[in-house]
């Protein structure tokens, strides 16, 4: 393997206002194959310096450095980013450790954890290349991390909303509340290109409050105008380790004057994982606001069964990938988990409807909730009030 030498970035002010170095990357190769680290000459790569958490980026694809480890996150890179040849879901994020190699949009790289700069890949470290990209930064409104806090103040995010259907009788029920940023250059983003940074950053939080306020606020609305609808909203792990979150919500619910059963939280296994007893407790808190407590995602996660017994969930939602593609070797998957909600008392949802076939088979395996493309996509309140599903509940 060629040792270097790399265009290597650093993006840490040091003293004396100087970059400082934040970790050695080195061997920076361009990639034939994804998962292939070519020896050879260096390629200049165009690796971007953020600002002093967000270490690289490339594409839809960033290494952030996160409570002191660096971790590598997936923001929607389109042939996916590869860590030691194996891939990560999109939206998925890994912490590295020393010798991983990672490949994302064509470049590949090794790192090679605290270990001391070899000689030549510090002689290659272009402090001019990082001021002027610094400056660069500055000049296009900030990071994206300063853009997104600035999202939520200036009111940039905007929810869609997805129906949530009851298969036996085809009426519409819920609605999954789904967060958008119109971003003033980059237009509509969705959440797997933003939602990584807003975790990674902390700033999910300020999201999240936003968020539950529009959707609480757009459910009391709906309500009074007469649709009988729930809402749903989507929390995430770092929600869910924060104590305050239940009182959050119930001020929340009494500003709008919503009564808590029509909220619906959805928090994913792997949410659940970080913190087991810290996010139980806050589950709890939640329950006891009145809130209706949904399992986002269920059979990708690791949580054990008697861990799911234990919490106060109304709702399992059945990750899509059991749907799409449908093959029928995931029926005895479909059949179980539909069997594993109901014997523990909870309502069973199925997202990733996108055809009648799948509306049929939901049907007859007993579960009792659909959500996907063939009810409806997520889509603004006003065109979610407008569809035949709302005007079919207004009349029921
Ligand atoms: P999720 O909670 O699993 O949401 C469902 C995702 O599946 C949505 O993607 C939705 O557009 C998509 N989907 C729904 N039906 C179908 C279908 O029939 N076929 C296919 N192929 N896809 C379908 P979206 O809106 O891009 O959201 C992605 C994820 O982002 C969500 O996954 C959720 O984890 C997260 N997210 C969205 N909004 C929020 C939010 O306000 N807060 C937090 N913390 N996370 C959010
Ligand atoms: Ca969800
Ligand atoms: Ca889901």
């Amino acid at each position: 393997m060629a040792s270097g030498p790399a265009l290597v970035y650093a993006v840490e002010s040091g003293a004396g206002g100087r970059p400082g170095l934040v970790f050695p990357l080195h061997r920076i190769t361009s990639t034939v194959g994804r998962r292939k680290l070519t020896d050879g000459p260096v390629p200049t790569v165009d690796l971007t310096p953020l600002d002093r958490d967000r270490v690289v980026s490339r594409g839809h694809a960033q290494i952030v450095r996160r409570d002191g480890v660096l971790v590598v996150c997936d923001l929607g890179a389109r042939n996916g980013v590869f860590v030691n040849g194996e891939r990560l879901a999109p939206g998925a994020e890994r912490t590295l450790a020393e010798a991983d190699a990672i490949s994302f949009g064509g470049v590949a790289l090794t790192f090679a954890g605290d270990a001391p700069w070899p000689d030549g890949l510090r002689a290659e470290w272009d402090v001019a290349a990082f001021e002027s990209s610094a400056d660069h930064t500055v000049q296009a409104g900030g990071t994206l991390t300063g853009q997104l806090h600035q999202a939520v103040e200036l009111d940039q995010l905007v929810l869609h909303y997805q129906p949530k259907v009851t298969l036996a009788t085809g009426r519409l029920e819920a609605v999954e509340s789904l967060v958008r940023w119109r971003h003033p250059v980059r237009g509509l983003l969705y959440p797997d290109a933003f939602l990584p940074v807003a975790e990674a950053t902390g700033y999910v939080k300020a999201m999240t409050t936003w968020v539950l306020a529009a959707a609480v606020r757009q459910c009391a609305a709906w309500r009074a105008a007469g649709l009988d609808l729930h809402v749903a909203v989507n929390v995430s792990t770092r929600d869910l380790d924060d104590d305050r979150l239940a009182g959050r919500v119930s001020t929340l619910l009494a500003d709008a004057a919503l009564d808590a059963e029509h909220l619906v939280i959805e928090l994913t296994e792997t949410g659940l994982m970080t913190d087991p007893h810290r996010a139980t407790a806050n589950l709890h808190a939640l329950k006891a606001v009145g809130v209706r407590i949904s399992i986002d995602d269920f059979g990708i996660g690791h949580s054990s069964l008697a861990y799911l017994k234990q919490l106060p969930a109304d709702e399992l939602k059945i990750d899509k990938s059991f749907l799409l593609p449908f093959s029928p070797d995931n029926l005895p998957i479909l059949r179980s988990a539909i069997t594993i909600g109901h014997d523990l008392g909870m309502r069973v949802t199925a997202e990733g409807v996108e055809d009648q076939a799948a509306v049929d088979l939901l049907r007859d395996l007993g579960c009792d909730v659909g959500q996907g493309y063939f009810f409806g996509r997520p889509t603004p309140a006003e065109s979610l009030a407008a569809s035949p599903l709302a005007t079919a509940l207004r009349g029921a």
